[in-house]
């Protein structure tokens, strides 16, 4: 049996749709109040009394089913790293699943690519994938074609939203090509 291509899964963004507005959480969404470790660096950093507070984050259950119906298999591609799996995936009720391990977090791109771009191709090391993210530009895909042997798919979802069903809908298409 051949491989199942790999689905690479940003939180903030296509699961937790943190720039919806702040008092409009969207239908089926619950929220949660989560310390990750890149959070509450970041806050302790910026916070003048050095005090982290909790980051909220939005999940729908619904998608935790709905991803692993789908024929890939699943991959954080996160800031959250393996947190992802303490802290969103019980929720979303998602197993423990791999993750890409970052060069450096929010790190700077000498040729403007999406500071996790070439972790991920790494990461994939040739394997077909899709990278459902927020935060992905036309020269990340252009590099991914240039520079990933396999088949890949950057699937953009807008942080305000969150994954629709047309972008459910999109992969399965997409395996289906593949
Ligand atoms: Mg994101």
């Amino acid at each position: 049996m051949t491989r199942q291509p790999l689905l690479l899964l940003d939180v903030d963004g296509p699961l937790n749709p943190y720039a919806a507005p702040r008092l409009r959480r969207p239908d089926g969404y619950r929220t949660h109040e989560l310390m990750p470790t890149w959070w509450a660096e970041r806050q302790t950093r910026r916070a003048a009394d050095g005090v982290a507070k909790p980051l909220r984050v939005w999940l729908n259950p619904a998608h935790g089913p709905e991803l692993l119906s789908l024929p890939y298999e699943l991959a954080w591609a996160t800031t959250w790293m393996d947190e992802a799996n303490a802290l969103i995936g019980p929720r979303l009720g998602l197993p423990e699943l791999p993750y890409v391990r970052w060069t450096e977090l929010f790190g700077e791109d000498p040729d403007g690519l999406h500071w996790k771009t070439r972790d991920v191709v790494a990461w994939a090391a040739g394997r077909p994938f899709v990278w459902v993210d927020d935060e992905l530009g036309p020269q990340d895909a252009e590099w991914i074609a240039a520079h990933h042997p396999g088949p890949a798919l950057t699937l953009h979802v807008n942080p305000r939203v969150g994954m629709l069903a047309d972008d459910f809908a999109a992969l399965r298409d997409w395996a289906a090509a593949a």
